[in-house]
């Protein structure tokens, strides 16, 4: 034990090359490729610190896990109390009591319209146990869901999924699923009509796109999906538990969704879990029989830890009121890149809800820009948002994203627990990055000495140190 203890007080000096070698060094290597290879040792809330002492605004937030803040203490306290209560875990013959508890706190904030949850370990469990169930009740094969849409990376998931890089080397795809462009009634209501659609699949604001369904698309699909027997999924795993301004998007535009998923937040950055809510009618189908009990289960899914991050991410949701801070920063956040837009017309747009922002670029009108952003989508369409990706990181110490391949934007999922100072920081750093784009040092540049950089690094690895001596090889290579 005390080893351990021993251990993790190092763990960052010694283990990060253990990671490179063994997990994932492909990923890893892309982000170095960028410069972007500062070595954190602590967290908490929206900044992160590297080994150097330097302070970073992380509003990449784990991809939307840290919305509660990282290293919430809240969630602490909960974790600890569970680890210490000795409470039985996993019974599975007994009634998971902090399941019920979880259960009962997501019915009462997502209302009347839901009776039961189901508990699973990812997002892309969810989407999973959303198409048995719509399979079942259905009886129908036909899946419908929206271009540019994200539900997981699982087999089922990638089939609804409107990104054609997740299905390179894996078809056929789940038979039958239909892409629709999204907040297109018409079509949608063209595909229904056939009158074989199991389930429509919806991210109220889309993870990869950050595109905005419409109060009225969002009504209208239910009503659709009632009149041609079809279930509407709402996937809020990444919109759900107060991020774009109320705990669900879908109910806030006065949707019901026969399904709602959640994940992400709920958390509290600890520990993988999520959510199915249901509606009473659609689980009493699926669980009509007596013998349709293990219909679905997942060994780990009601696990203490996880349903006790779940509680504590919720308390403390509550207790701040998070739906109102998140609509009051996320106002803040689009008027200060809205204003930007307007004197900046490398900006196309600025897209998004609450505190899930995106902002997508196009080529500016300078002549030297525009030459600059040519020549960079020749190599790739996100390449311009890359450099600003690089930039955000290098210059200013903030964590940002691409949101999916070949996108050229900036993705933003600032935790709930920023300040205003934070957002106003970002809006300014974005202004700062494009001022200087605009005056002539462009993003050519600023991408070429990420690649530069990180090939002296590897150069450094390879050659005998005392061949560097001259280039400060020893230390750096400490650190590699
Ligand atoms: N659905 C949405 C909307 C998501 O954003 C994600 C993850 O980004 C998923 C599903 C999949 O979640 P997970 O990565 O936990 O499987």
């Amino acid at each position: 034990m005390a080893d351990f203890k021993n251990e993790l007080d190092g763990v960052v000096h010694s283990a990060a090359h253990l990671s490179k070698r063994h997990v994932h060094p492909k990923l890893l290597k892309m982000f170095e490729m960028g410069g972007m290879n500062a070595v954190f040792e602590r967290a908490e809330n929206q900044y992160l610190w590297d080994v150097d002492g330097n302070r970073y605004l992380d509003l990449l937030s784990g991809g939307g896990v840290y919305f509660a803040g990282r290293n919430n203490p809240m969630v602490h306290e909960y974790l600890k109390a569970v680890l210490d209560s000795k409470l039985p875990n996993l019974s599975i013959v007994n009634a998971s009591l902090l399941g019920g508890m979880l259960a009962e706190k997501l019915l009462k904030l997502a209302g009347p319209h839901y009776g039961k949850v189901i508990f699973a370990n990812t997002g892309t469990e969810a989407t999973e146990v959303a198409i048995r169930f719509a399979r079942y009740v259905t009886r129908r094969r036909r899946f419908l869901y929206l271009d540019k849409a994200f539900h997981g990376r699982t087999y089922a998931a990638i089939s609804l999924c409107g990104d054609p890089h997740l299905r390179e080397g894996q078809d056929p795809m789940m038979p039958t699923c239909t892409c629709i462009r999204p907040n297109d009634l018409k079509e949608l209501r063209k595909e229904l009509k056939y009158g074989d659609v199991a389930a429509v699949f919806v991210e109220p604001v889309q993870g990869m796109s950050c595109e905005v369904m419409s109060d009225e698309y969002m009504r209208e699909v239910e009503s659709l999906c009632e009149q041609y027997g079809t279930l509407f999924v709402a996937d809020e795993v990444q919109t759900g538990l107060a991020r774009t301004g109320s705990w669900f998007r879908s109910n806030a535009v006065g949707a019901r969704p026969h399904i709602m998923t959640v994940s992400k937040t709920l958390s509290g950055g600890h520990m993988p879990v999520s959510a199915v809510l249901v509606s009473e009618e659609i689980y009493q189908k699926v669980y009509e029989r007596f013998q349709s009990g293990p219909f679905y289960f997942s060994t780990f899914a009601e696990n203490n830890l996880a349903m006790a991050a779940g509680i504590a991410t919720l308390d403390f949701l509550e207790e701040m009121d998070a739906p109102a801070v998140a609509e009051r920063l996320g106002n803040q956040l689009f008027a200060g890149l809205n204003e930007l837009a307007s004197r900046y017309d490398v900006i196309e747009k600025v897209v998004g809800k609450g505190l899930m922002a995106a902002v997508y670029f196009k080529d500016s009108a300078k002549p030297m820009l525009s030459a600059e952003q040519k020549m960079l989508n020749m190599a790739d369409s996100a390449a311009f948002a890359a450099a600003v990706n690089v930039d955000m990181y290098k210059k200013h110490h903030i964590l940002v994203q691409i949101p999916g391949v070949g996108v050229n934007a900036i993705k933003v999922l600032p935790p709930v627990t920023c300040t205003p100072e934070d957002i106003t920081t970002f809006v300014n750093a974005l202004d700062d990055i494009l001022a200087t784009y605009y005056q002539g040092r462009g993003p050519v540049r600023s991408l070429s000495e990420g690649v530069v950089g990180a090939a002296m690094k590897q150069a450094r690895s390879l050659v005998p140190s005392q061949l560097l001596s001259g280039f400060g090889g020893d230390s750096e290579k400490k650190n590699l």
